[in-house]
């Protein structure tokens, strides 16, 4: 899938529609995780989309484009007509995964329901590699358990698994034994989420910007090695040092480029003085709200307009929000001096949670662009 992808990418062109699209289909969720982006609730949204707008956003979606479709929650399966949702976007050749939250919903039973609607990709989040980390973080007992049976039911039904895992102050100390874990679960990606203070996300939870940089320069290290992909999300200033690392290493003996860079979301050439594309909020990435409601990312809850009201296209490839998202020229501070700032852009989302400001510059990267034009007021 990842080579289909980064040939995908290669030809996107983010103005017209995302790489990335992200589906809440619902906010009801059994679960009340410290960090939860959604804010989840144990009750559906009396204003949730019903079926038949559900069917016709799948439409949308399609006539947007081809993206990755991510369908997300609350807890996806505490909607009755999700395994029709699935087989119905997969039907539409969308390429369909599902992100469920770790709840007595995801049976074996019910995960060969998600297999036979077609889905190839199942994403759980395991937020530690011990019971104490990742319970702590989940809010009850039991859930590292119950996760890790979980993976080995995904892994089962025939479905791909992934591991989504936050990172926080209580996640950082024994992040590095994470990688171990994910291997053995014969995990095919590892998500790594930055937290942003989004929902019951706090400020104080997040790391420090020192330790994002020694994290991504980790990161990078194990994704030469890893037997999984590995993949940064609200961390775009990881391609920045992607970059830099692949810079210093991309000419052999005869000064020949040895290698290209390519994850999930993001795609460098050989040339590496010429940046590809990178996903950042709103460009090349949307969001869908369990109430119609289109936001640039999960995390960026900035409403671009509502699929009940004007086609997904039109707010994607309009909307002042998305434009502005997608114009490099409009970022302030050190990103919008940053001579990496339209591979990387740095995180809109965490910009806004922490200034308000969704084109401030990323409180979570240390670098100092090398353009004389920067003024840290701007
Ligand atoms: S300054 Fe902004 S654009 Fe530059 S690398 Fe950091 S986050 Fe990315």
């Amino acid at each position: 899938m990842r080579r289909g992808n980064d040939a995908r990418l290669a030809a996107a062109n983010f103005d017209l529609a995302p790489f990335t699209l992200a589906w809440e289909i619902t906010r009801a969720c059994a679960l009340s995780c410290l960090h939860c982006r959604a804010d989840a609730q144990p009750r559906p949204d009396p204003r949730e989309l019903t079926t038949a707008e559900a069917i016709g956003v799948i439409d949308q979606i399609r006539d947007l484009g081809n993206p990755i479709l991510v369908v997300t929650g609350g807890d996806p399966l505490m909607r009755r007509d999700v395994y029709d949702l699935l087989a119905y976007a997969v039907d539409k050749g969308l390429r369909t995964s599902l992100a469920p939250s770790a709840t007595a919903l995801v049976t074996a039973k019910n995960l060969a329901r998600v297999r036979r609607a077609g889905v190839r990709r199942v994403a759980i989040s395991l937020d530690g590699p011990t019971a104490q980390v990742h319970d702590r973080f989940r809010g009850f007992s039991g859930s590292f358990q119950r996760t890790l049976e979980i993976m080995r039911d995904v892994r089962e039904a025939g479905l791909a698994l992934q591991i989504n895992t936050t990172v926080s102050r209580y996640s950082l100390p024994v992040l590095a034994e994470m990688p171990e874990v994910v291997a053995k679960a014969e995990a095919v990606q590892w998500s790594v989420f930055f937290l942003v203070p989004t929902g019951r996300g706090k400020a104080e939870d997040m790391i420090s910007a020192e330790d994002h940089e020694l994290l991504f320069h980790w990161l990078y290290d194990l994704s030469r090695h890893a037997p999984f992909d590995v993949k940064s999300t609200a961390a775009p200033a990881y391609r920045r040092v992607a970059v830099q690392r692949a810079r210093g290493e991309r000419r052999d003996e005869s000064g020949q480029a040895v290698r290209s860079v390519a994850g999930a979301g993001y795609r460098f050439k050989d040339g590496l003085d010429r940046p590809g594309l990178g996903v950042n909020d709103g460009k090349g990435f949307a969001f869908i709200s369990h109430i119609g409601e289109v936001c640039p990312s999960g995390f960026l809850p900035l409403i671009g307009g509502n699929v009940r009201e004007r086609p997904l296209a039109d707010i994607y490839r309009r909307s002042q929000l998305f434009r502005d998202l997608r114009d490099p020229e409009k970022l302030k501070g050190r990103c919008g001096a940053c001579e990496f700032r339209a591979v990387c852009g740095g995180s809109r989302a965490r910009a806004w949670a922490v200034t308000g400001d969704y084109l401030a510059e990323d409180p979570s990267c240390i670098y100092q662009p090398a353009r004389e034009s920067y003024a840290p007021d701007r």
